[in-house]
């Protein structure tokens, strides 16, 4: 995408940019299937939509994500998030990618009323805060995030958003 002609402070370009990102990553998203050699896995499902995921990791000795995927289907929102997910912790830190998690769940739930995360840049997942209007849609676009700190935390029964 050309984004030299983008005007920021437009609103409605800036929304239409994000919808084409979203709809890119669900109908192309990326690292999606199985991981072979996964150290970590967790499973998400979110009965009110209908998402079902599975996350994968290869995390190694040193705590840092080799490689992530995943599997499942779901809504546009909810298979753009883990898209997006995938693509921004490879190559973290675990202690990183659960700060991310923090950081993302809480601006896409309550947006940012204490500033606490008012220097974190969340990049293309900035796409994602507009469902922050649509409480129903929170659950898909966070259902990723709870399956990764699940993952990370090894525990053992799939997280439900119910
Ligand atoms: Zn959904």
């Amino acid at each position: 995408m050309n984004a030299q002609g983008l005007n920021i402070g437009n609103a409605q370009e800036l929304r239409e940019l994000y919808r084409e990102l979203i709809l890119d990553h669900a109908r192309s998203p990326r690292h999606f299937g199985k991981l072979p050699h996964a150290t970590h896995s967790a499973e998400g499902i979110n009965p009110l939509c209908g998402d079902k995921l599975k996350l994968y990791l290869d995390v190694d000795d040193a705590s840092n994500i080799r490689a992530a995927c995943f599997e499942g289907s779901g809504c546009a929102i909810s298979v753009a998030s883990a898209s997006l997910l995938t693509e921004t912790i490879i190559g973290l830190s675990e202690k990183e990618a659960i700060a991310w998690f923090t950081a993302v769940t809480t601006r896409l739930t309550h947006g940012d009323p204490t500033g606490e995360f008012s220097a974190v840049d969340l990049g293309k997942l900035e796409a994602l805060e507009g469902v922050r209007e649509f409480p129903a849609r929170v659950k898909c676009a966070t259902l990723a995030w709870h399956a990764l700190r699940s993952a990370l935390q090894q525990r053992p029964a799939p997280v439900s958003t119910e």
